[in-house]
């Protein structure tokens, strides 16, 4: 599933060129997403800006309202040309005032879209916890999240309403930078654990938008291409080879029903 890192990516290819056009069709060929295309109350308005939230992609229109599109399991978001070849499994359809579209390409039809009421969209942002790359986002308010509760650690950076856009490729990262084993019980986690996973947390994120995000399967950015974090990952999905840090065989564990890669020398229980 794309993470903070690849929604952030596609969010900042539709940006670049969508921002205060107008929408002038939208087409759903996807019966569950047949209500929305029939809104045509959403056509003549415009995007006023484009903006994501944990793993949601929200484009603001210029009556207040919200067009959110969250692409789950296999959900791809292009921004093509309307000359260029169709893509395949395209859901949902929206096309600009010049002619340019905005497709949701989605093979598993997981994806979500969905039209908020700006009130909707106010509750919608509280419902979630904070964005782990912004200026908010403290060791200290971390330590606040994670305090009293007994659910493994891994399994609370993943729980959206505790911190946003993390899900199983950063988490395994930011445990293994912050030498933190993903069973550990989130609330007992050390002021030096709290500490490095701060940090931890944000590099991984960060490593993952320095590097287009992670394509294993189907994930590419607005314009097509596919991430190469998944080259530069230090724990996930690397189960029997060794640790970069030490050199220890990486072992994997399931941990609230989501498999994690830990190293057991550095990140020992
Ligand atoms: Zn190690």
């Amino acid at each position: 599933m794309p993470e903070l890192p690849e929604v952030e990516t596609v969010v900042s290819g539709l940006r670049k060129h969508a921002i205060n056009l107008q929408i002038t069709h939208i087409h759903a060929s996807d019966e569950k997403l047949a209500h929305i295309a029939q809104m045509t109350d959403l056509i003549g308005k415009t995007i006023v800006s484009i903006d994501r939230r944990g793993k949601f992609i929200n484009f603001l229109l210029d009556d207040r309202r919200v067009l959110q599109i969250h692409l789950m399991m296999s959900g791809r978001l292009f921004l093509r040309h309307p000359k260029s070849p169709e893509d395949p499994w395209t859901r949902f359809l929206i096309t600009l005032t010049d002619g340019f579209q905005i497709r949701l390409s989605d093979p598993r039809r997981f994806g979500l879209v969905s039209v908020l009421s700006n009130h909707e969209y106010i509750l919608f942002q509280h419902r979630l916890g904070p964005e782990p790359l912004s200026r908010e986002f403290t060791t200290r308010l971390l330590a606040k999240r994670l305090a009293n509760r007994k659910i493994a650690i891994k399994s609370a950076l993943l729980d959206q309403t505790i911190i946003a856009g993390i899900g199983n490729i950063y988490a395994d990262e930011a445990l293994w930078h912050a030498r933190v084993h993903p069973e550990t019980p989130a609330g007992s986690a050390t002021p030096n654990n709290l500490k490095r996973l701060h940090r931890g947390i944000r590099r991984a994120l960060k490593e993952g938008l320095e590097h287009g995000g992670t394509t294993f399967g189907i994930y590419a950015n607005a314009v097509g291409q596919t991430g190469n974090n998944q080259q530069h990952l230090n724990v996930f999905r690397r189960t029997d080879k060794s640790c970069l840090r030490c050199r220890t065989n990486i072992c994997k564990v399931v941990v609230g029903g989501r498999s994690s890669h830990y190293c057991p020398k550095c990140q020992a229980k």
